[in-house]
């Protein structure tokens, strides 16, 4: 070791995954010819899906039809899933009785719609550390301030509240959980600054959700949004969950069967609530797979989630800041999810990346993370590696991990 080297920890327990999801036997081929079973740690891109969301899946995928449009059995089933699913996501995110869900394609989708949702003229407060998905449907109004963050979430925190003081703002749209750090943004504590102001919050729920439980009356957030495919359940379904007023005062999201009242030659008029939004053919078995996730992490003993990633986040911090020449970025938050971002002194990331994949059969993401302002305020302008850990991950993925790096800067590839 280099005495400029942290001492490496004591041993400390192995962490098994803390559920059972599909895929995690699967054998990968590496570049020298041989296998690997493949250690996935790119949860925060798309986390695997639950083996109770697949066996759910399995289960209801020979009975849909579809849903609100049709007398026959199959079709009164389907709508009995999907006003099923709708019930348990608000519940598991603790929706008040007039909040409404709306089922949407993914995150990105729930937070255009929002952004679509903003009264006229209203002013919308960002910070620039935000994801794409909730800076870009703001940063296109000329109604938007974006901050620039902070050295970390606490001082982000603070400037948010300042500006917010200012008064003059509707909304607040803020990520619960940084896509790039892991950071946990002190979401109560921004929500009240937020009503005391007169404004309201938005929460981008995608990173947080699959890590930590958040109960919308509780923590008083006004709207949260939210991806499946983060959340282990698949691709194509996520929701917007939330205050009816704004909703329901605007255009529909979509216009098409499903969202009207009545349709004459002169005049529409759009169904209230979700309806209004929802415009075509719902995605019922994404619905239904995305609630039996919901149902299926709330069963979590309290405080199970935390203390599960807690440990592989440090095996990860500690075990990636001990090798010479790889820096973790804001390595030691206040408050994280497993989420690690690195750099390799003088190696390109998909060079590295492409290595731990060909290999090793080890999955982590490249580049910036889709969160290019911030990415590039931490010095990331050519991009970084992230590693993060879900509910199927076990310290095994992380040892693997940490060892094929240290191969790579001790040996080269
Ligand atoms: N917000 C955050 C913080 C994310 O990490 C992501 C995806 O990486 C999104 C939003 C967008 O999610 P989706 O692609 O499911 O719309």
């Amino acid at each position: 070791l280099s005495p400029s080297r942290p001492a490496p920890r004591a041993a400390c327990r192995p962490v098994a995954p803390l559920l059972p999801v599909v895929g995690a036997d699967t054998v990968v081929p590496l570049a020298t010819g041989g296998t690997a079973t493949y250690a996935n740690l790119d949860n925060a891109a798309s986390a695997p899906a639950l083996s109770a969301v697949a066996a759910r899946v399995a289960q209801v995928l020979p009975h849909y039809a579809s849903v609100h449009r049709g007398a026959g059995y199959l079709s009164r089933v389907s709508t009995a899933l999907f006003e099923q699913a709708r019930e348990q996501v608000g519940r598991f995110l603790g929706a008040r009785a007039d909040d409404v869900v709306v089922f949407t394609r993914s995150t990105t989708d729930a937070l255009d719609l929002l952004s679509r949702a903003v009264p006229a003229g209203a002013r919308v407060l960002v910070a620039d550390v935000e994801h794409h998905a909730n800076l870009l449907p703001w940063q296109r109004s000329a109604a938007t301030t974006v901050v620039r963050g902070g050295a970390d979430a606490e001082e982000t925190a603070a400037l948010l509240e300042a500006e917010l003081a200012t008064g003059q703002y509707a909304l607040l749209a803020v990520a619960g959980a940084s896509n790039v750090t892991g950071e946990v943004l002190p979401l109560r504590r921004l929500a009240r600054a937020a009503h005391a102001a007169g404004a309201r919050i938005a929460v981008d729920g995608a990173q947080l959700l699959p890590h930590r439980r958040v109960d919308v009356g509780r923590d008083e957030i006004d709207w949260i949004a939210l991806s499946g495919h983060k959340l282990y359940a698949p691709f194509g379904a996520g929701a917007l969950v939330g205050r009816r007023d704004w909703l329901d005062a605007a255009e529909p999201y979509l216009a098409g069967g499903g969202a009207t009242l009545d349709v004459s030659h002169d005049a529409v008029r759009w169904a209230s609530g979700p309806d209004r939004h929802e415009a075509g053919s719902p995605n019922v078995i994404g619905a239904v797979a995305l609630a039996q996730a919901c149902a299926t992490l709330a069963a979590l003993p309290d405080g199970a989630l935390e203390r599960h990633e807690g440990a592989l986040r440090a095996q990860l911090v500690d075990g990636l800041s001990a090798l010479p020449g790889v820096e973790v970025v804001r390595a030691h938050p206040a408050d994280a999810v497993g989420v690690v971002t690195f750099t390799v002194a003088g190696r390109s990331v998909s060079e590295v990346a492409a290595y731990l994949s060909a290999e090793h059969g080890i999955g982590v993401r490249d580049g910036r993370f889709c969160a290019h302002r911030f990415a590039n305020s931490l010095g990331l302008v050519a991009g970084g590696l992230r590693a993060s850990t879900g509910v199927g991950t076990g310290s095994a993925d992380v040892e693997r991990l940490v060892a094929a790096v240290e191969r790579f800067v001790t040996t080269g590839p």
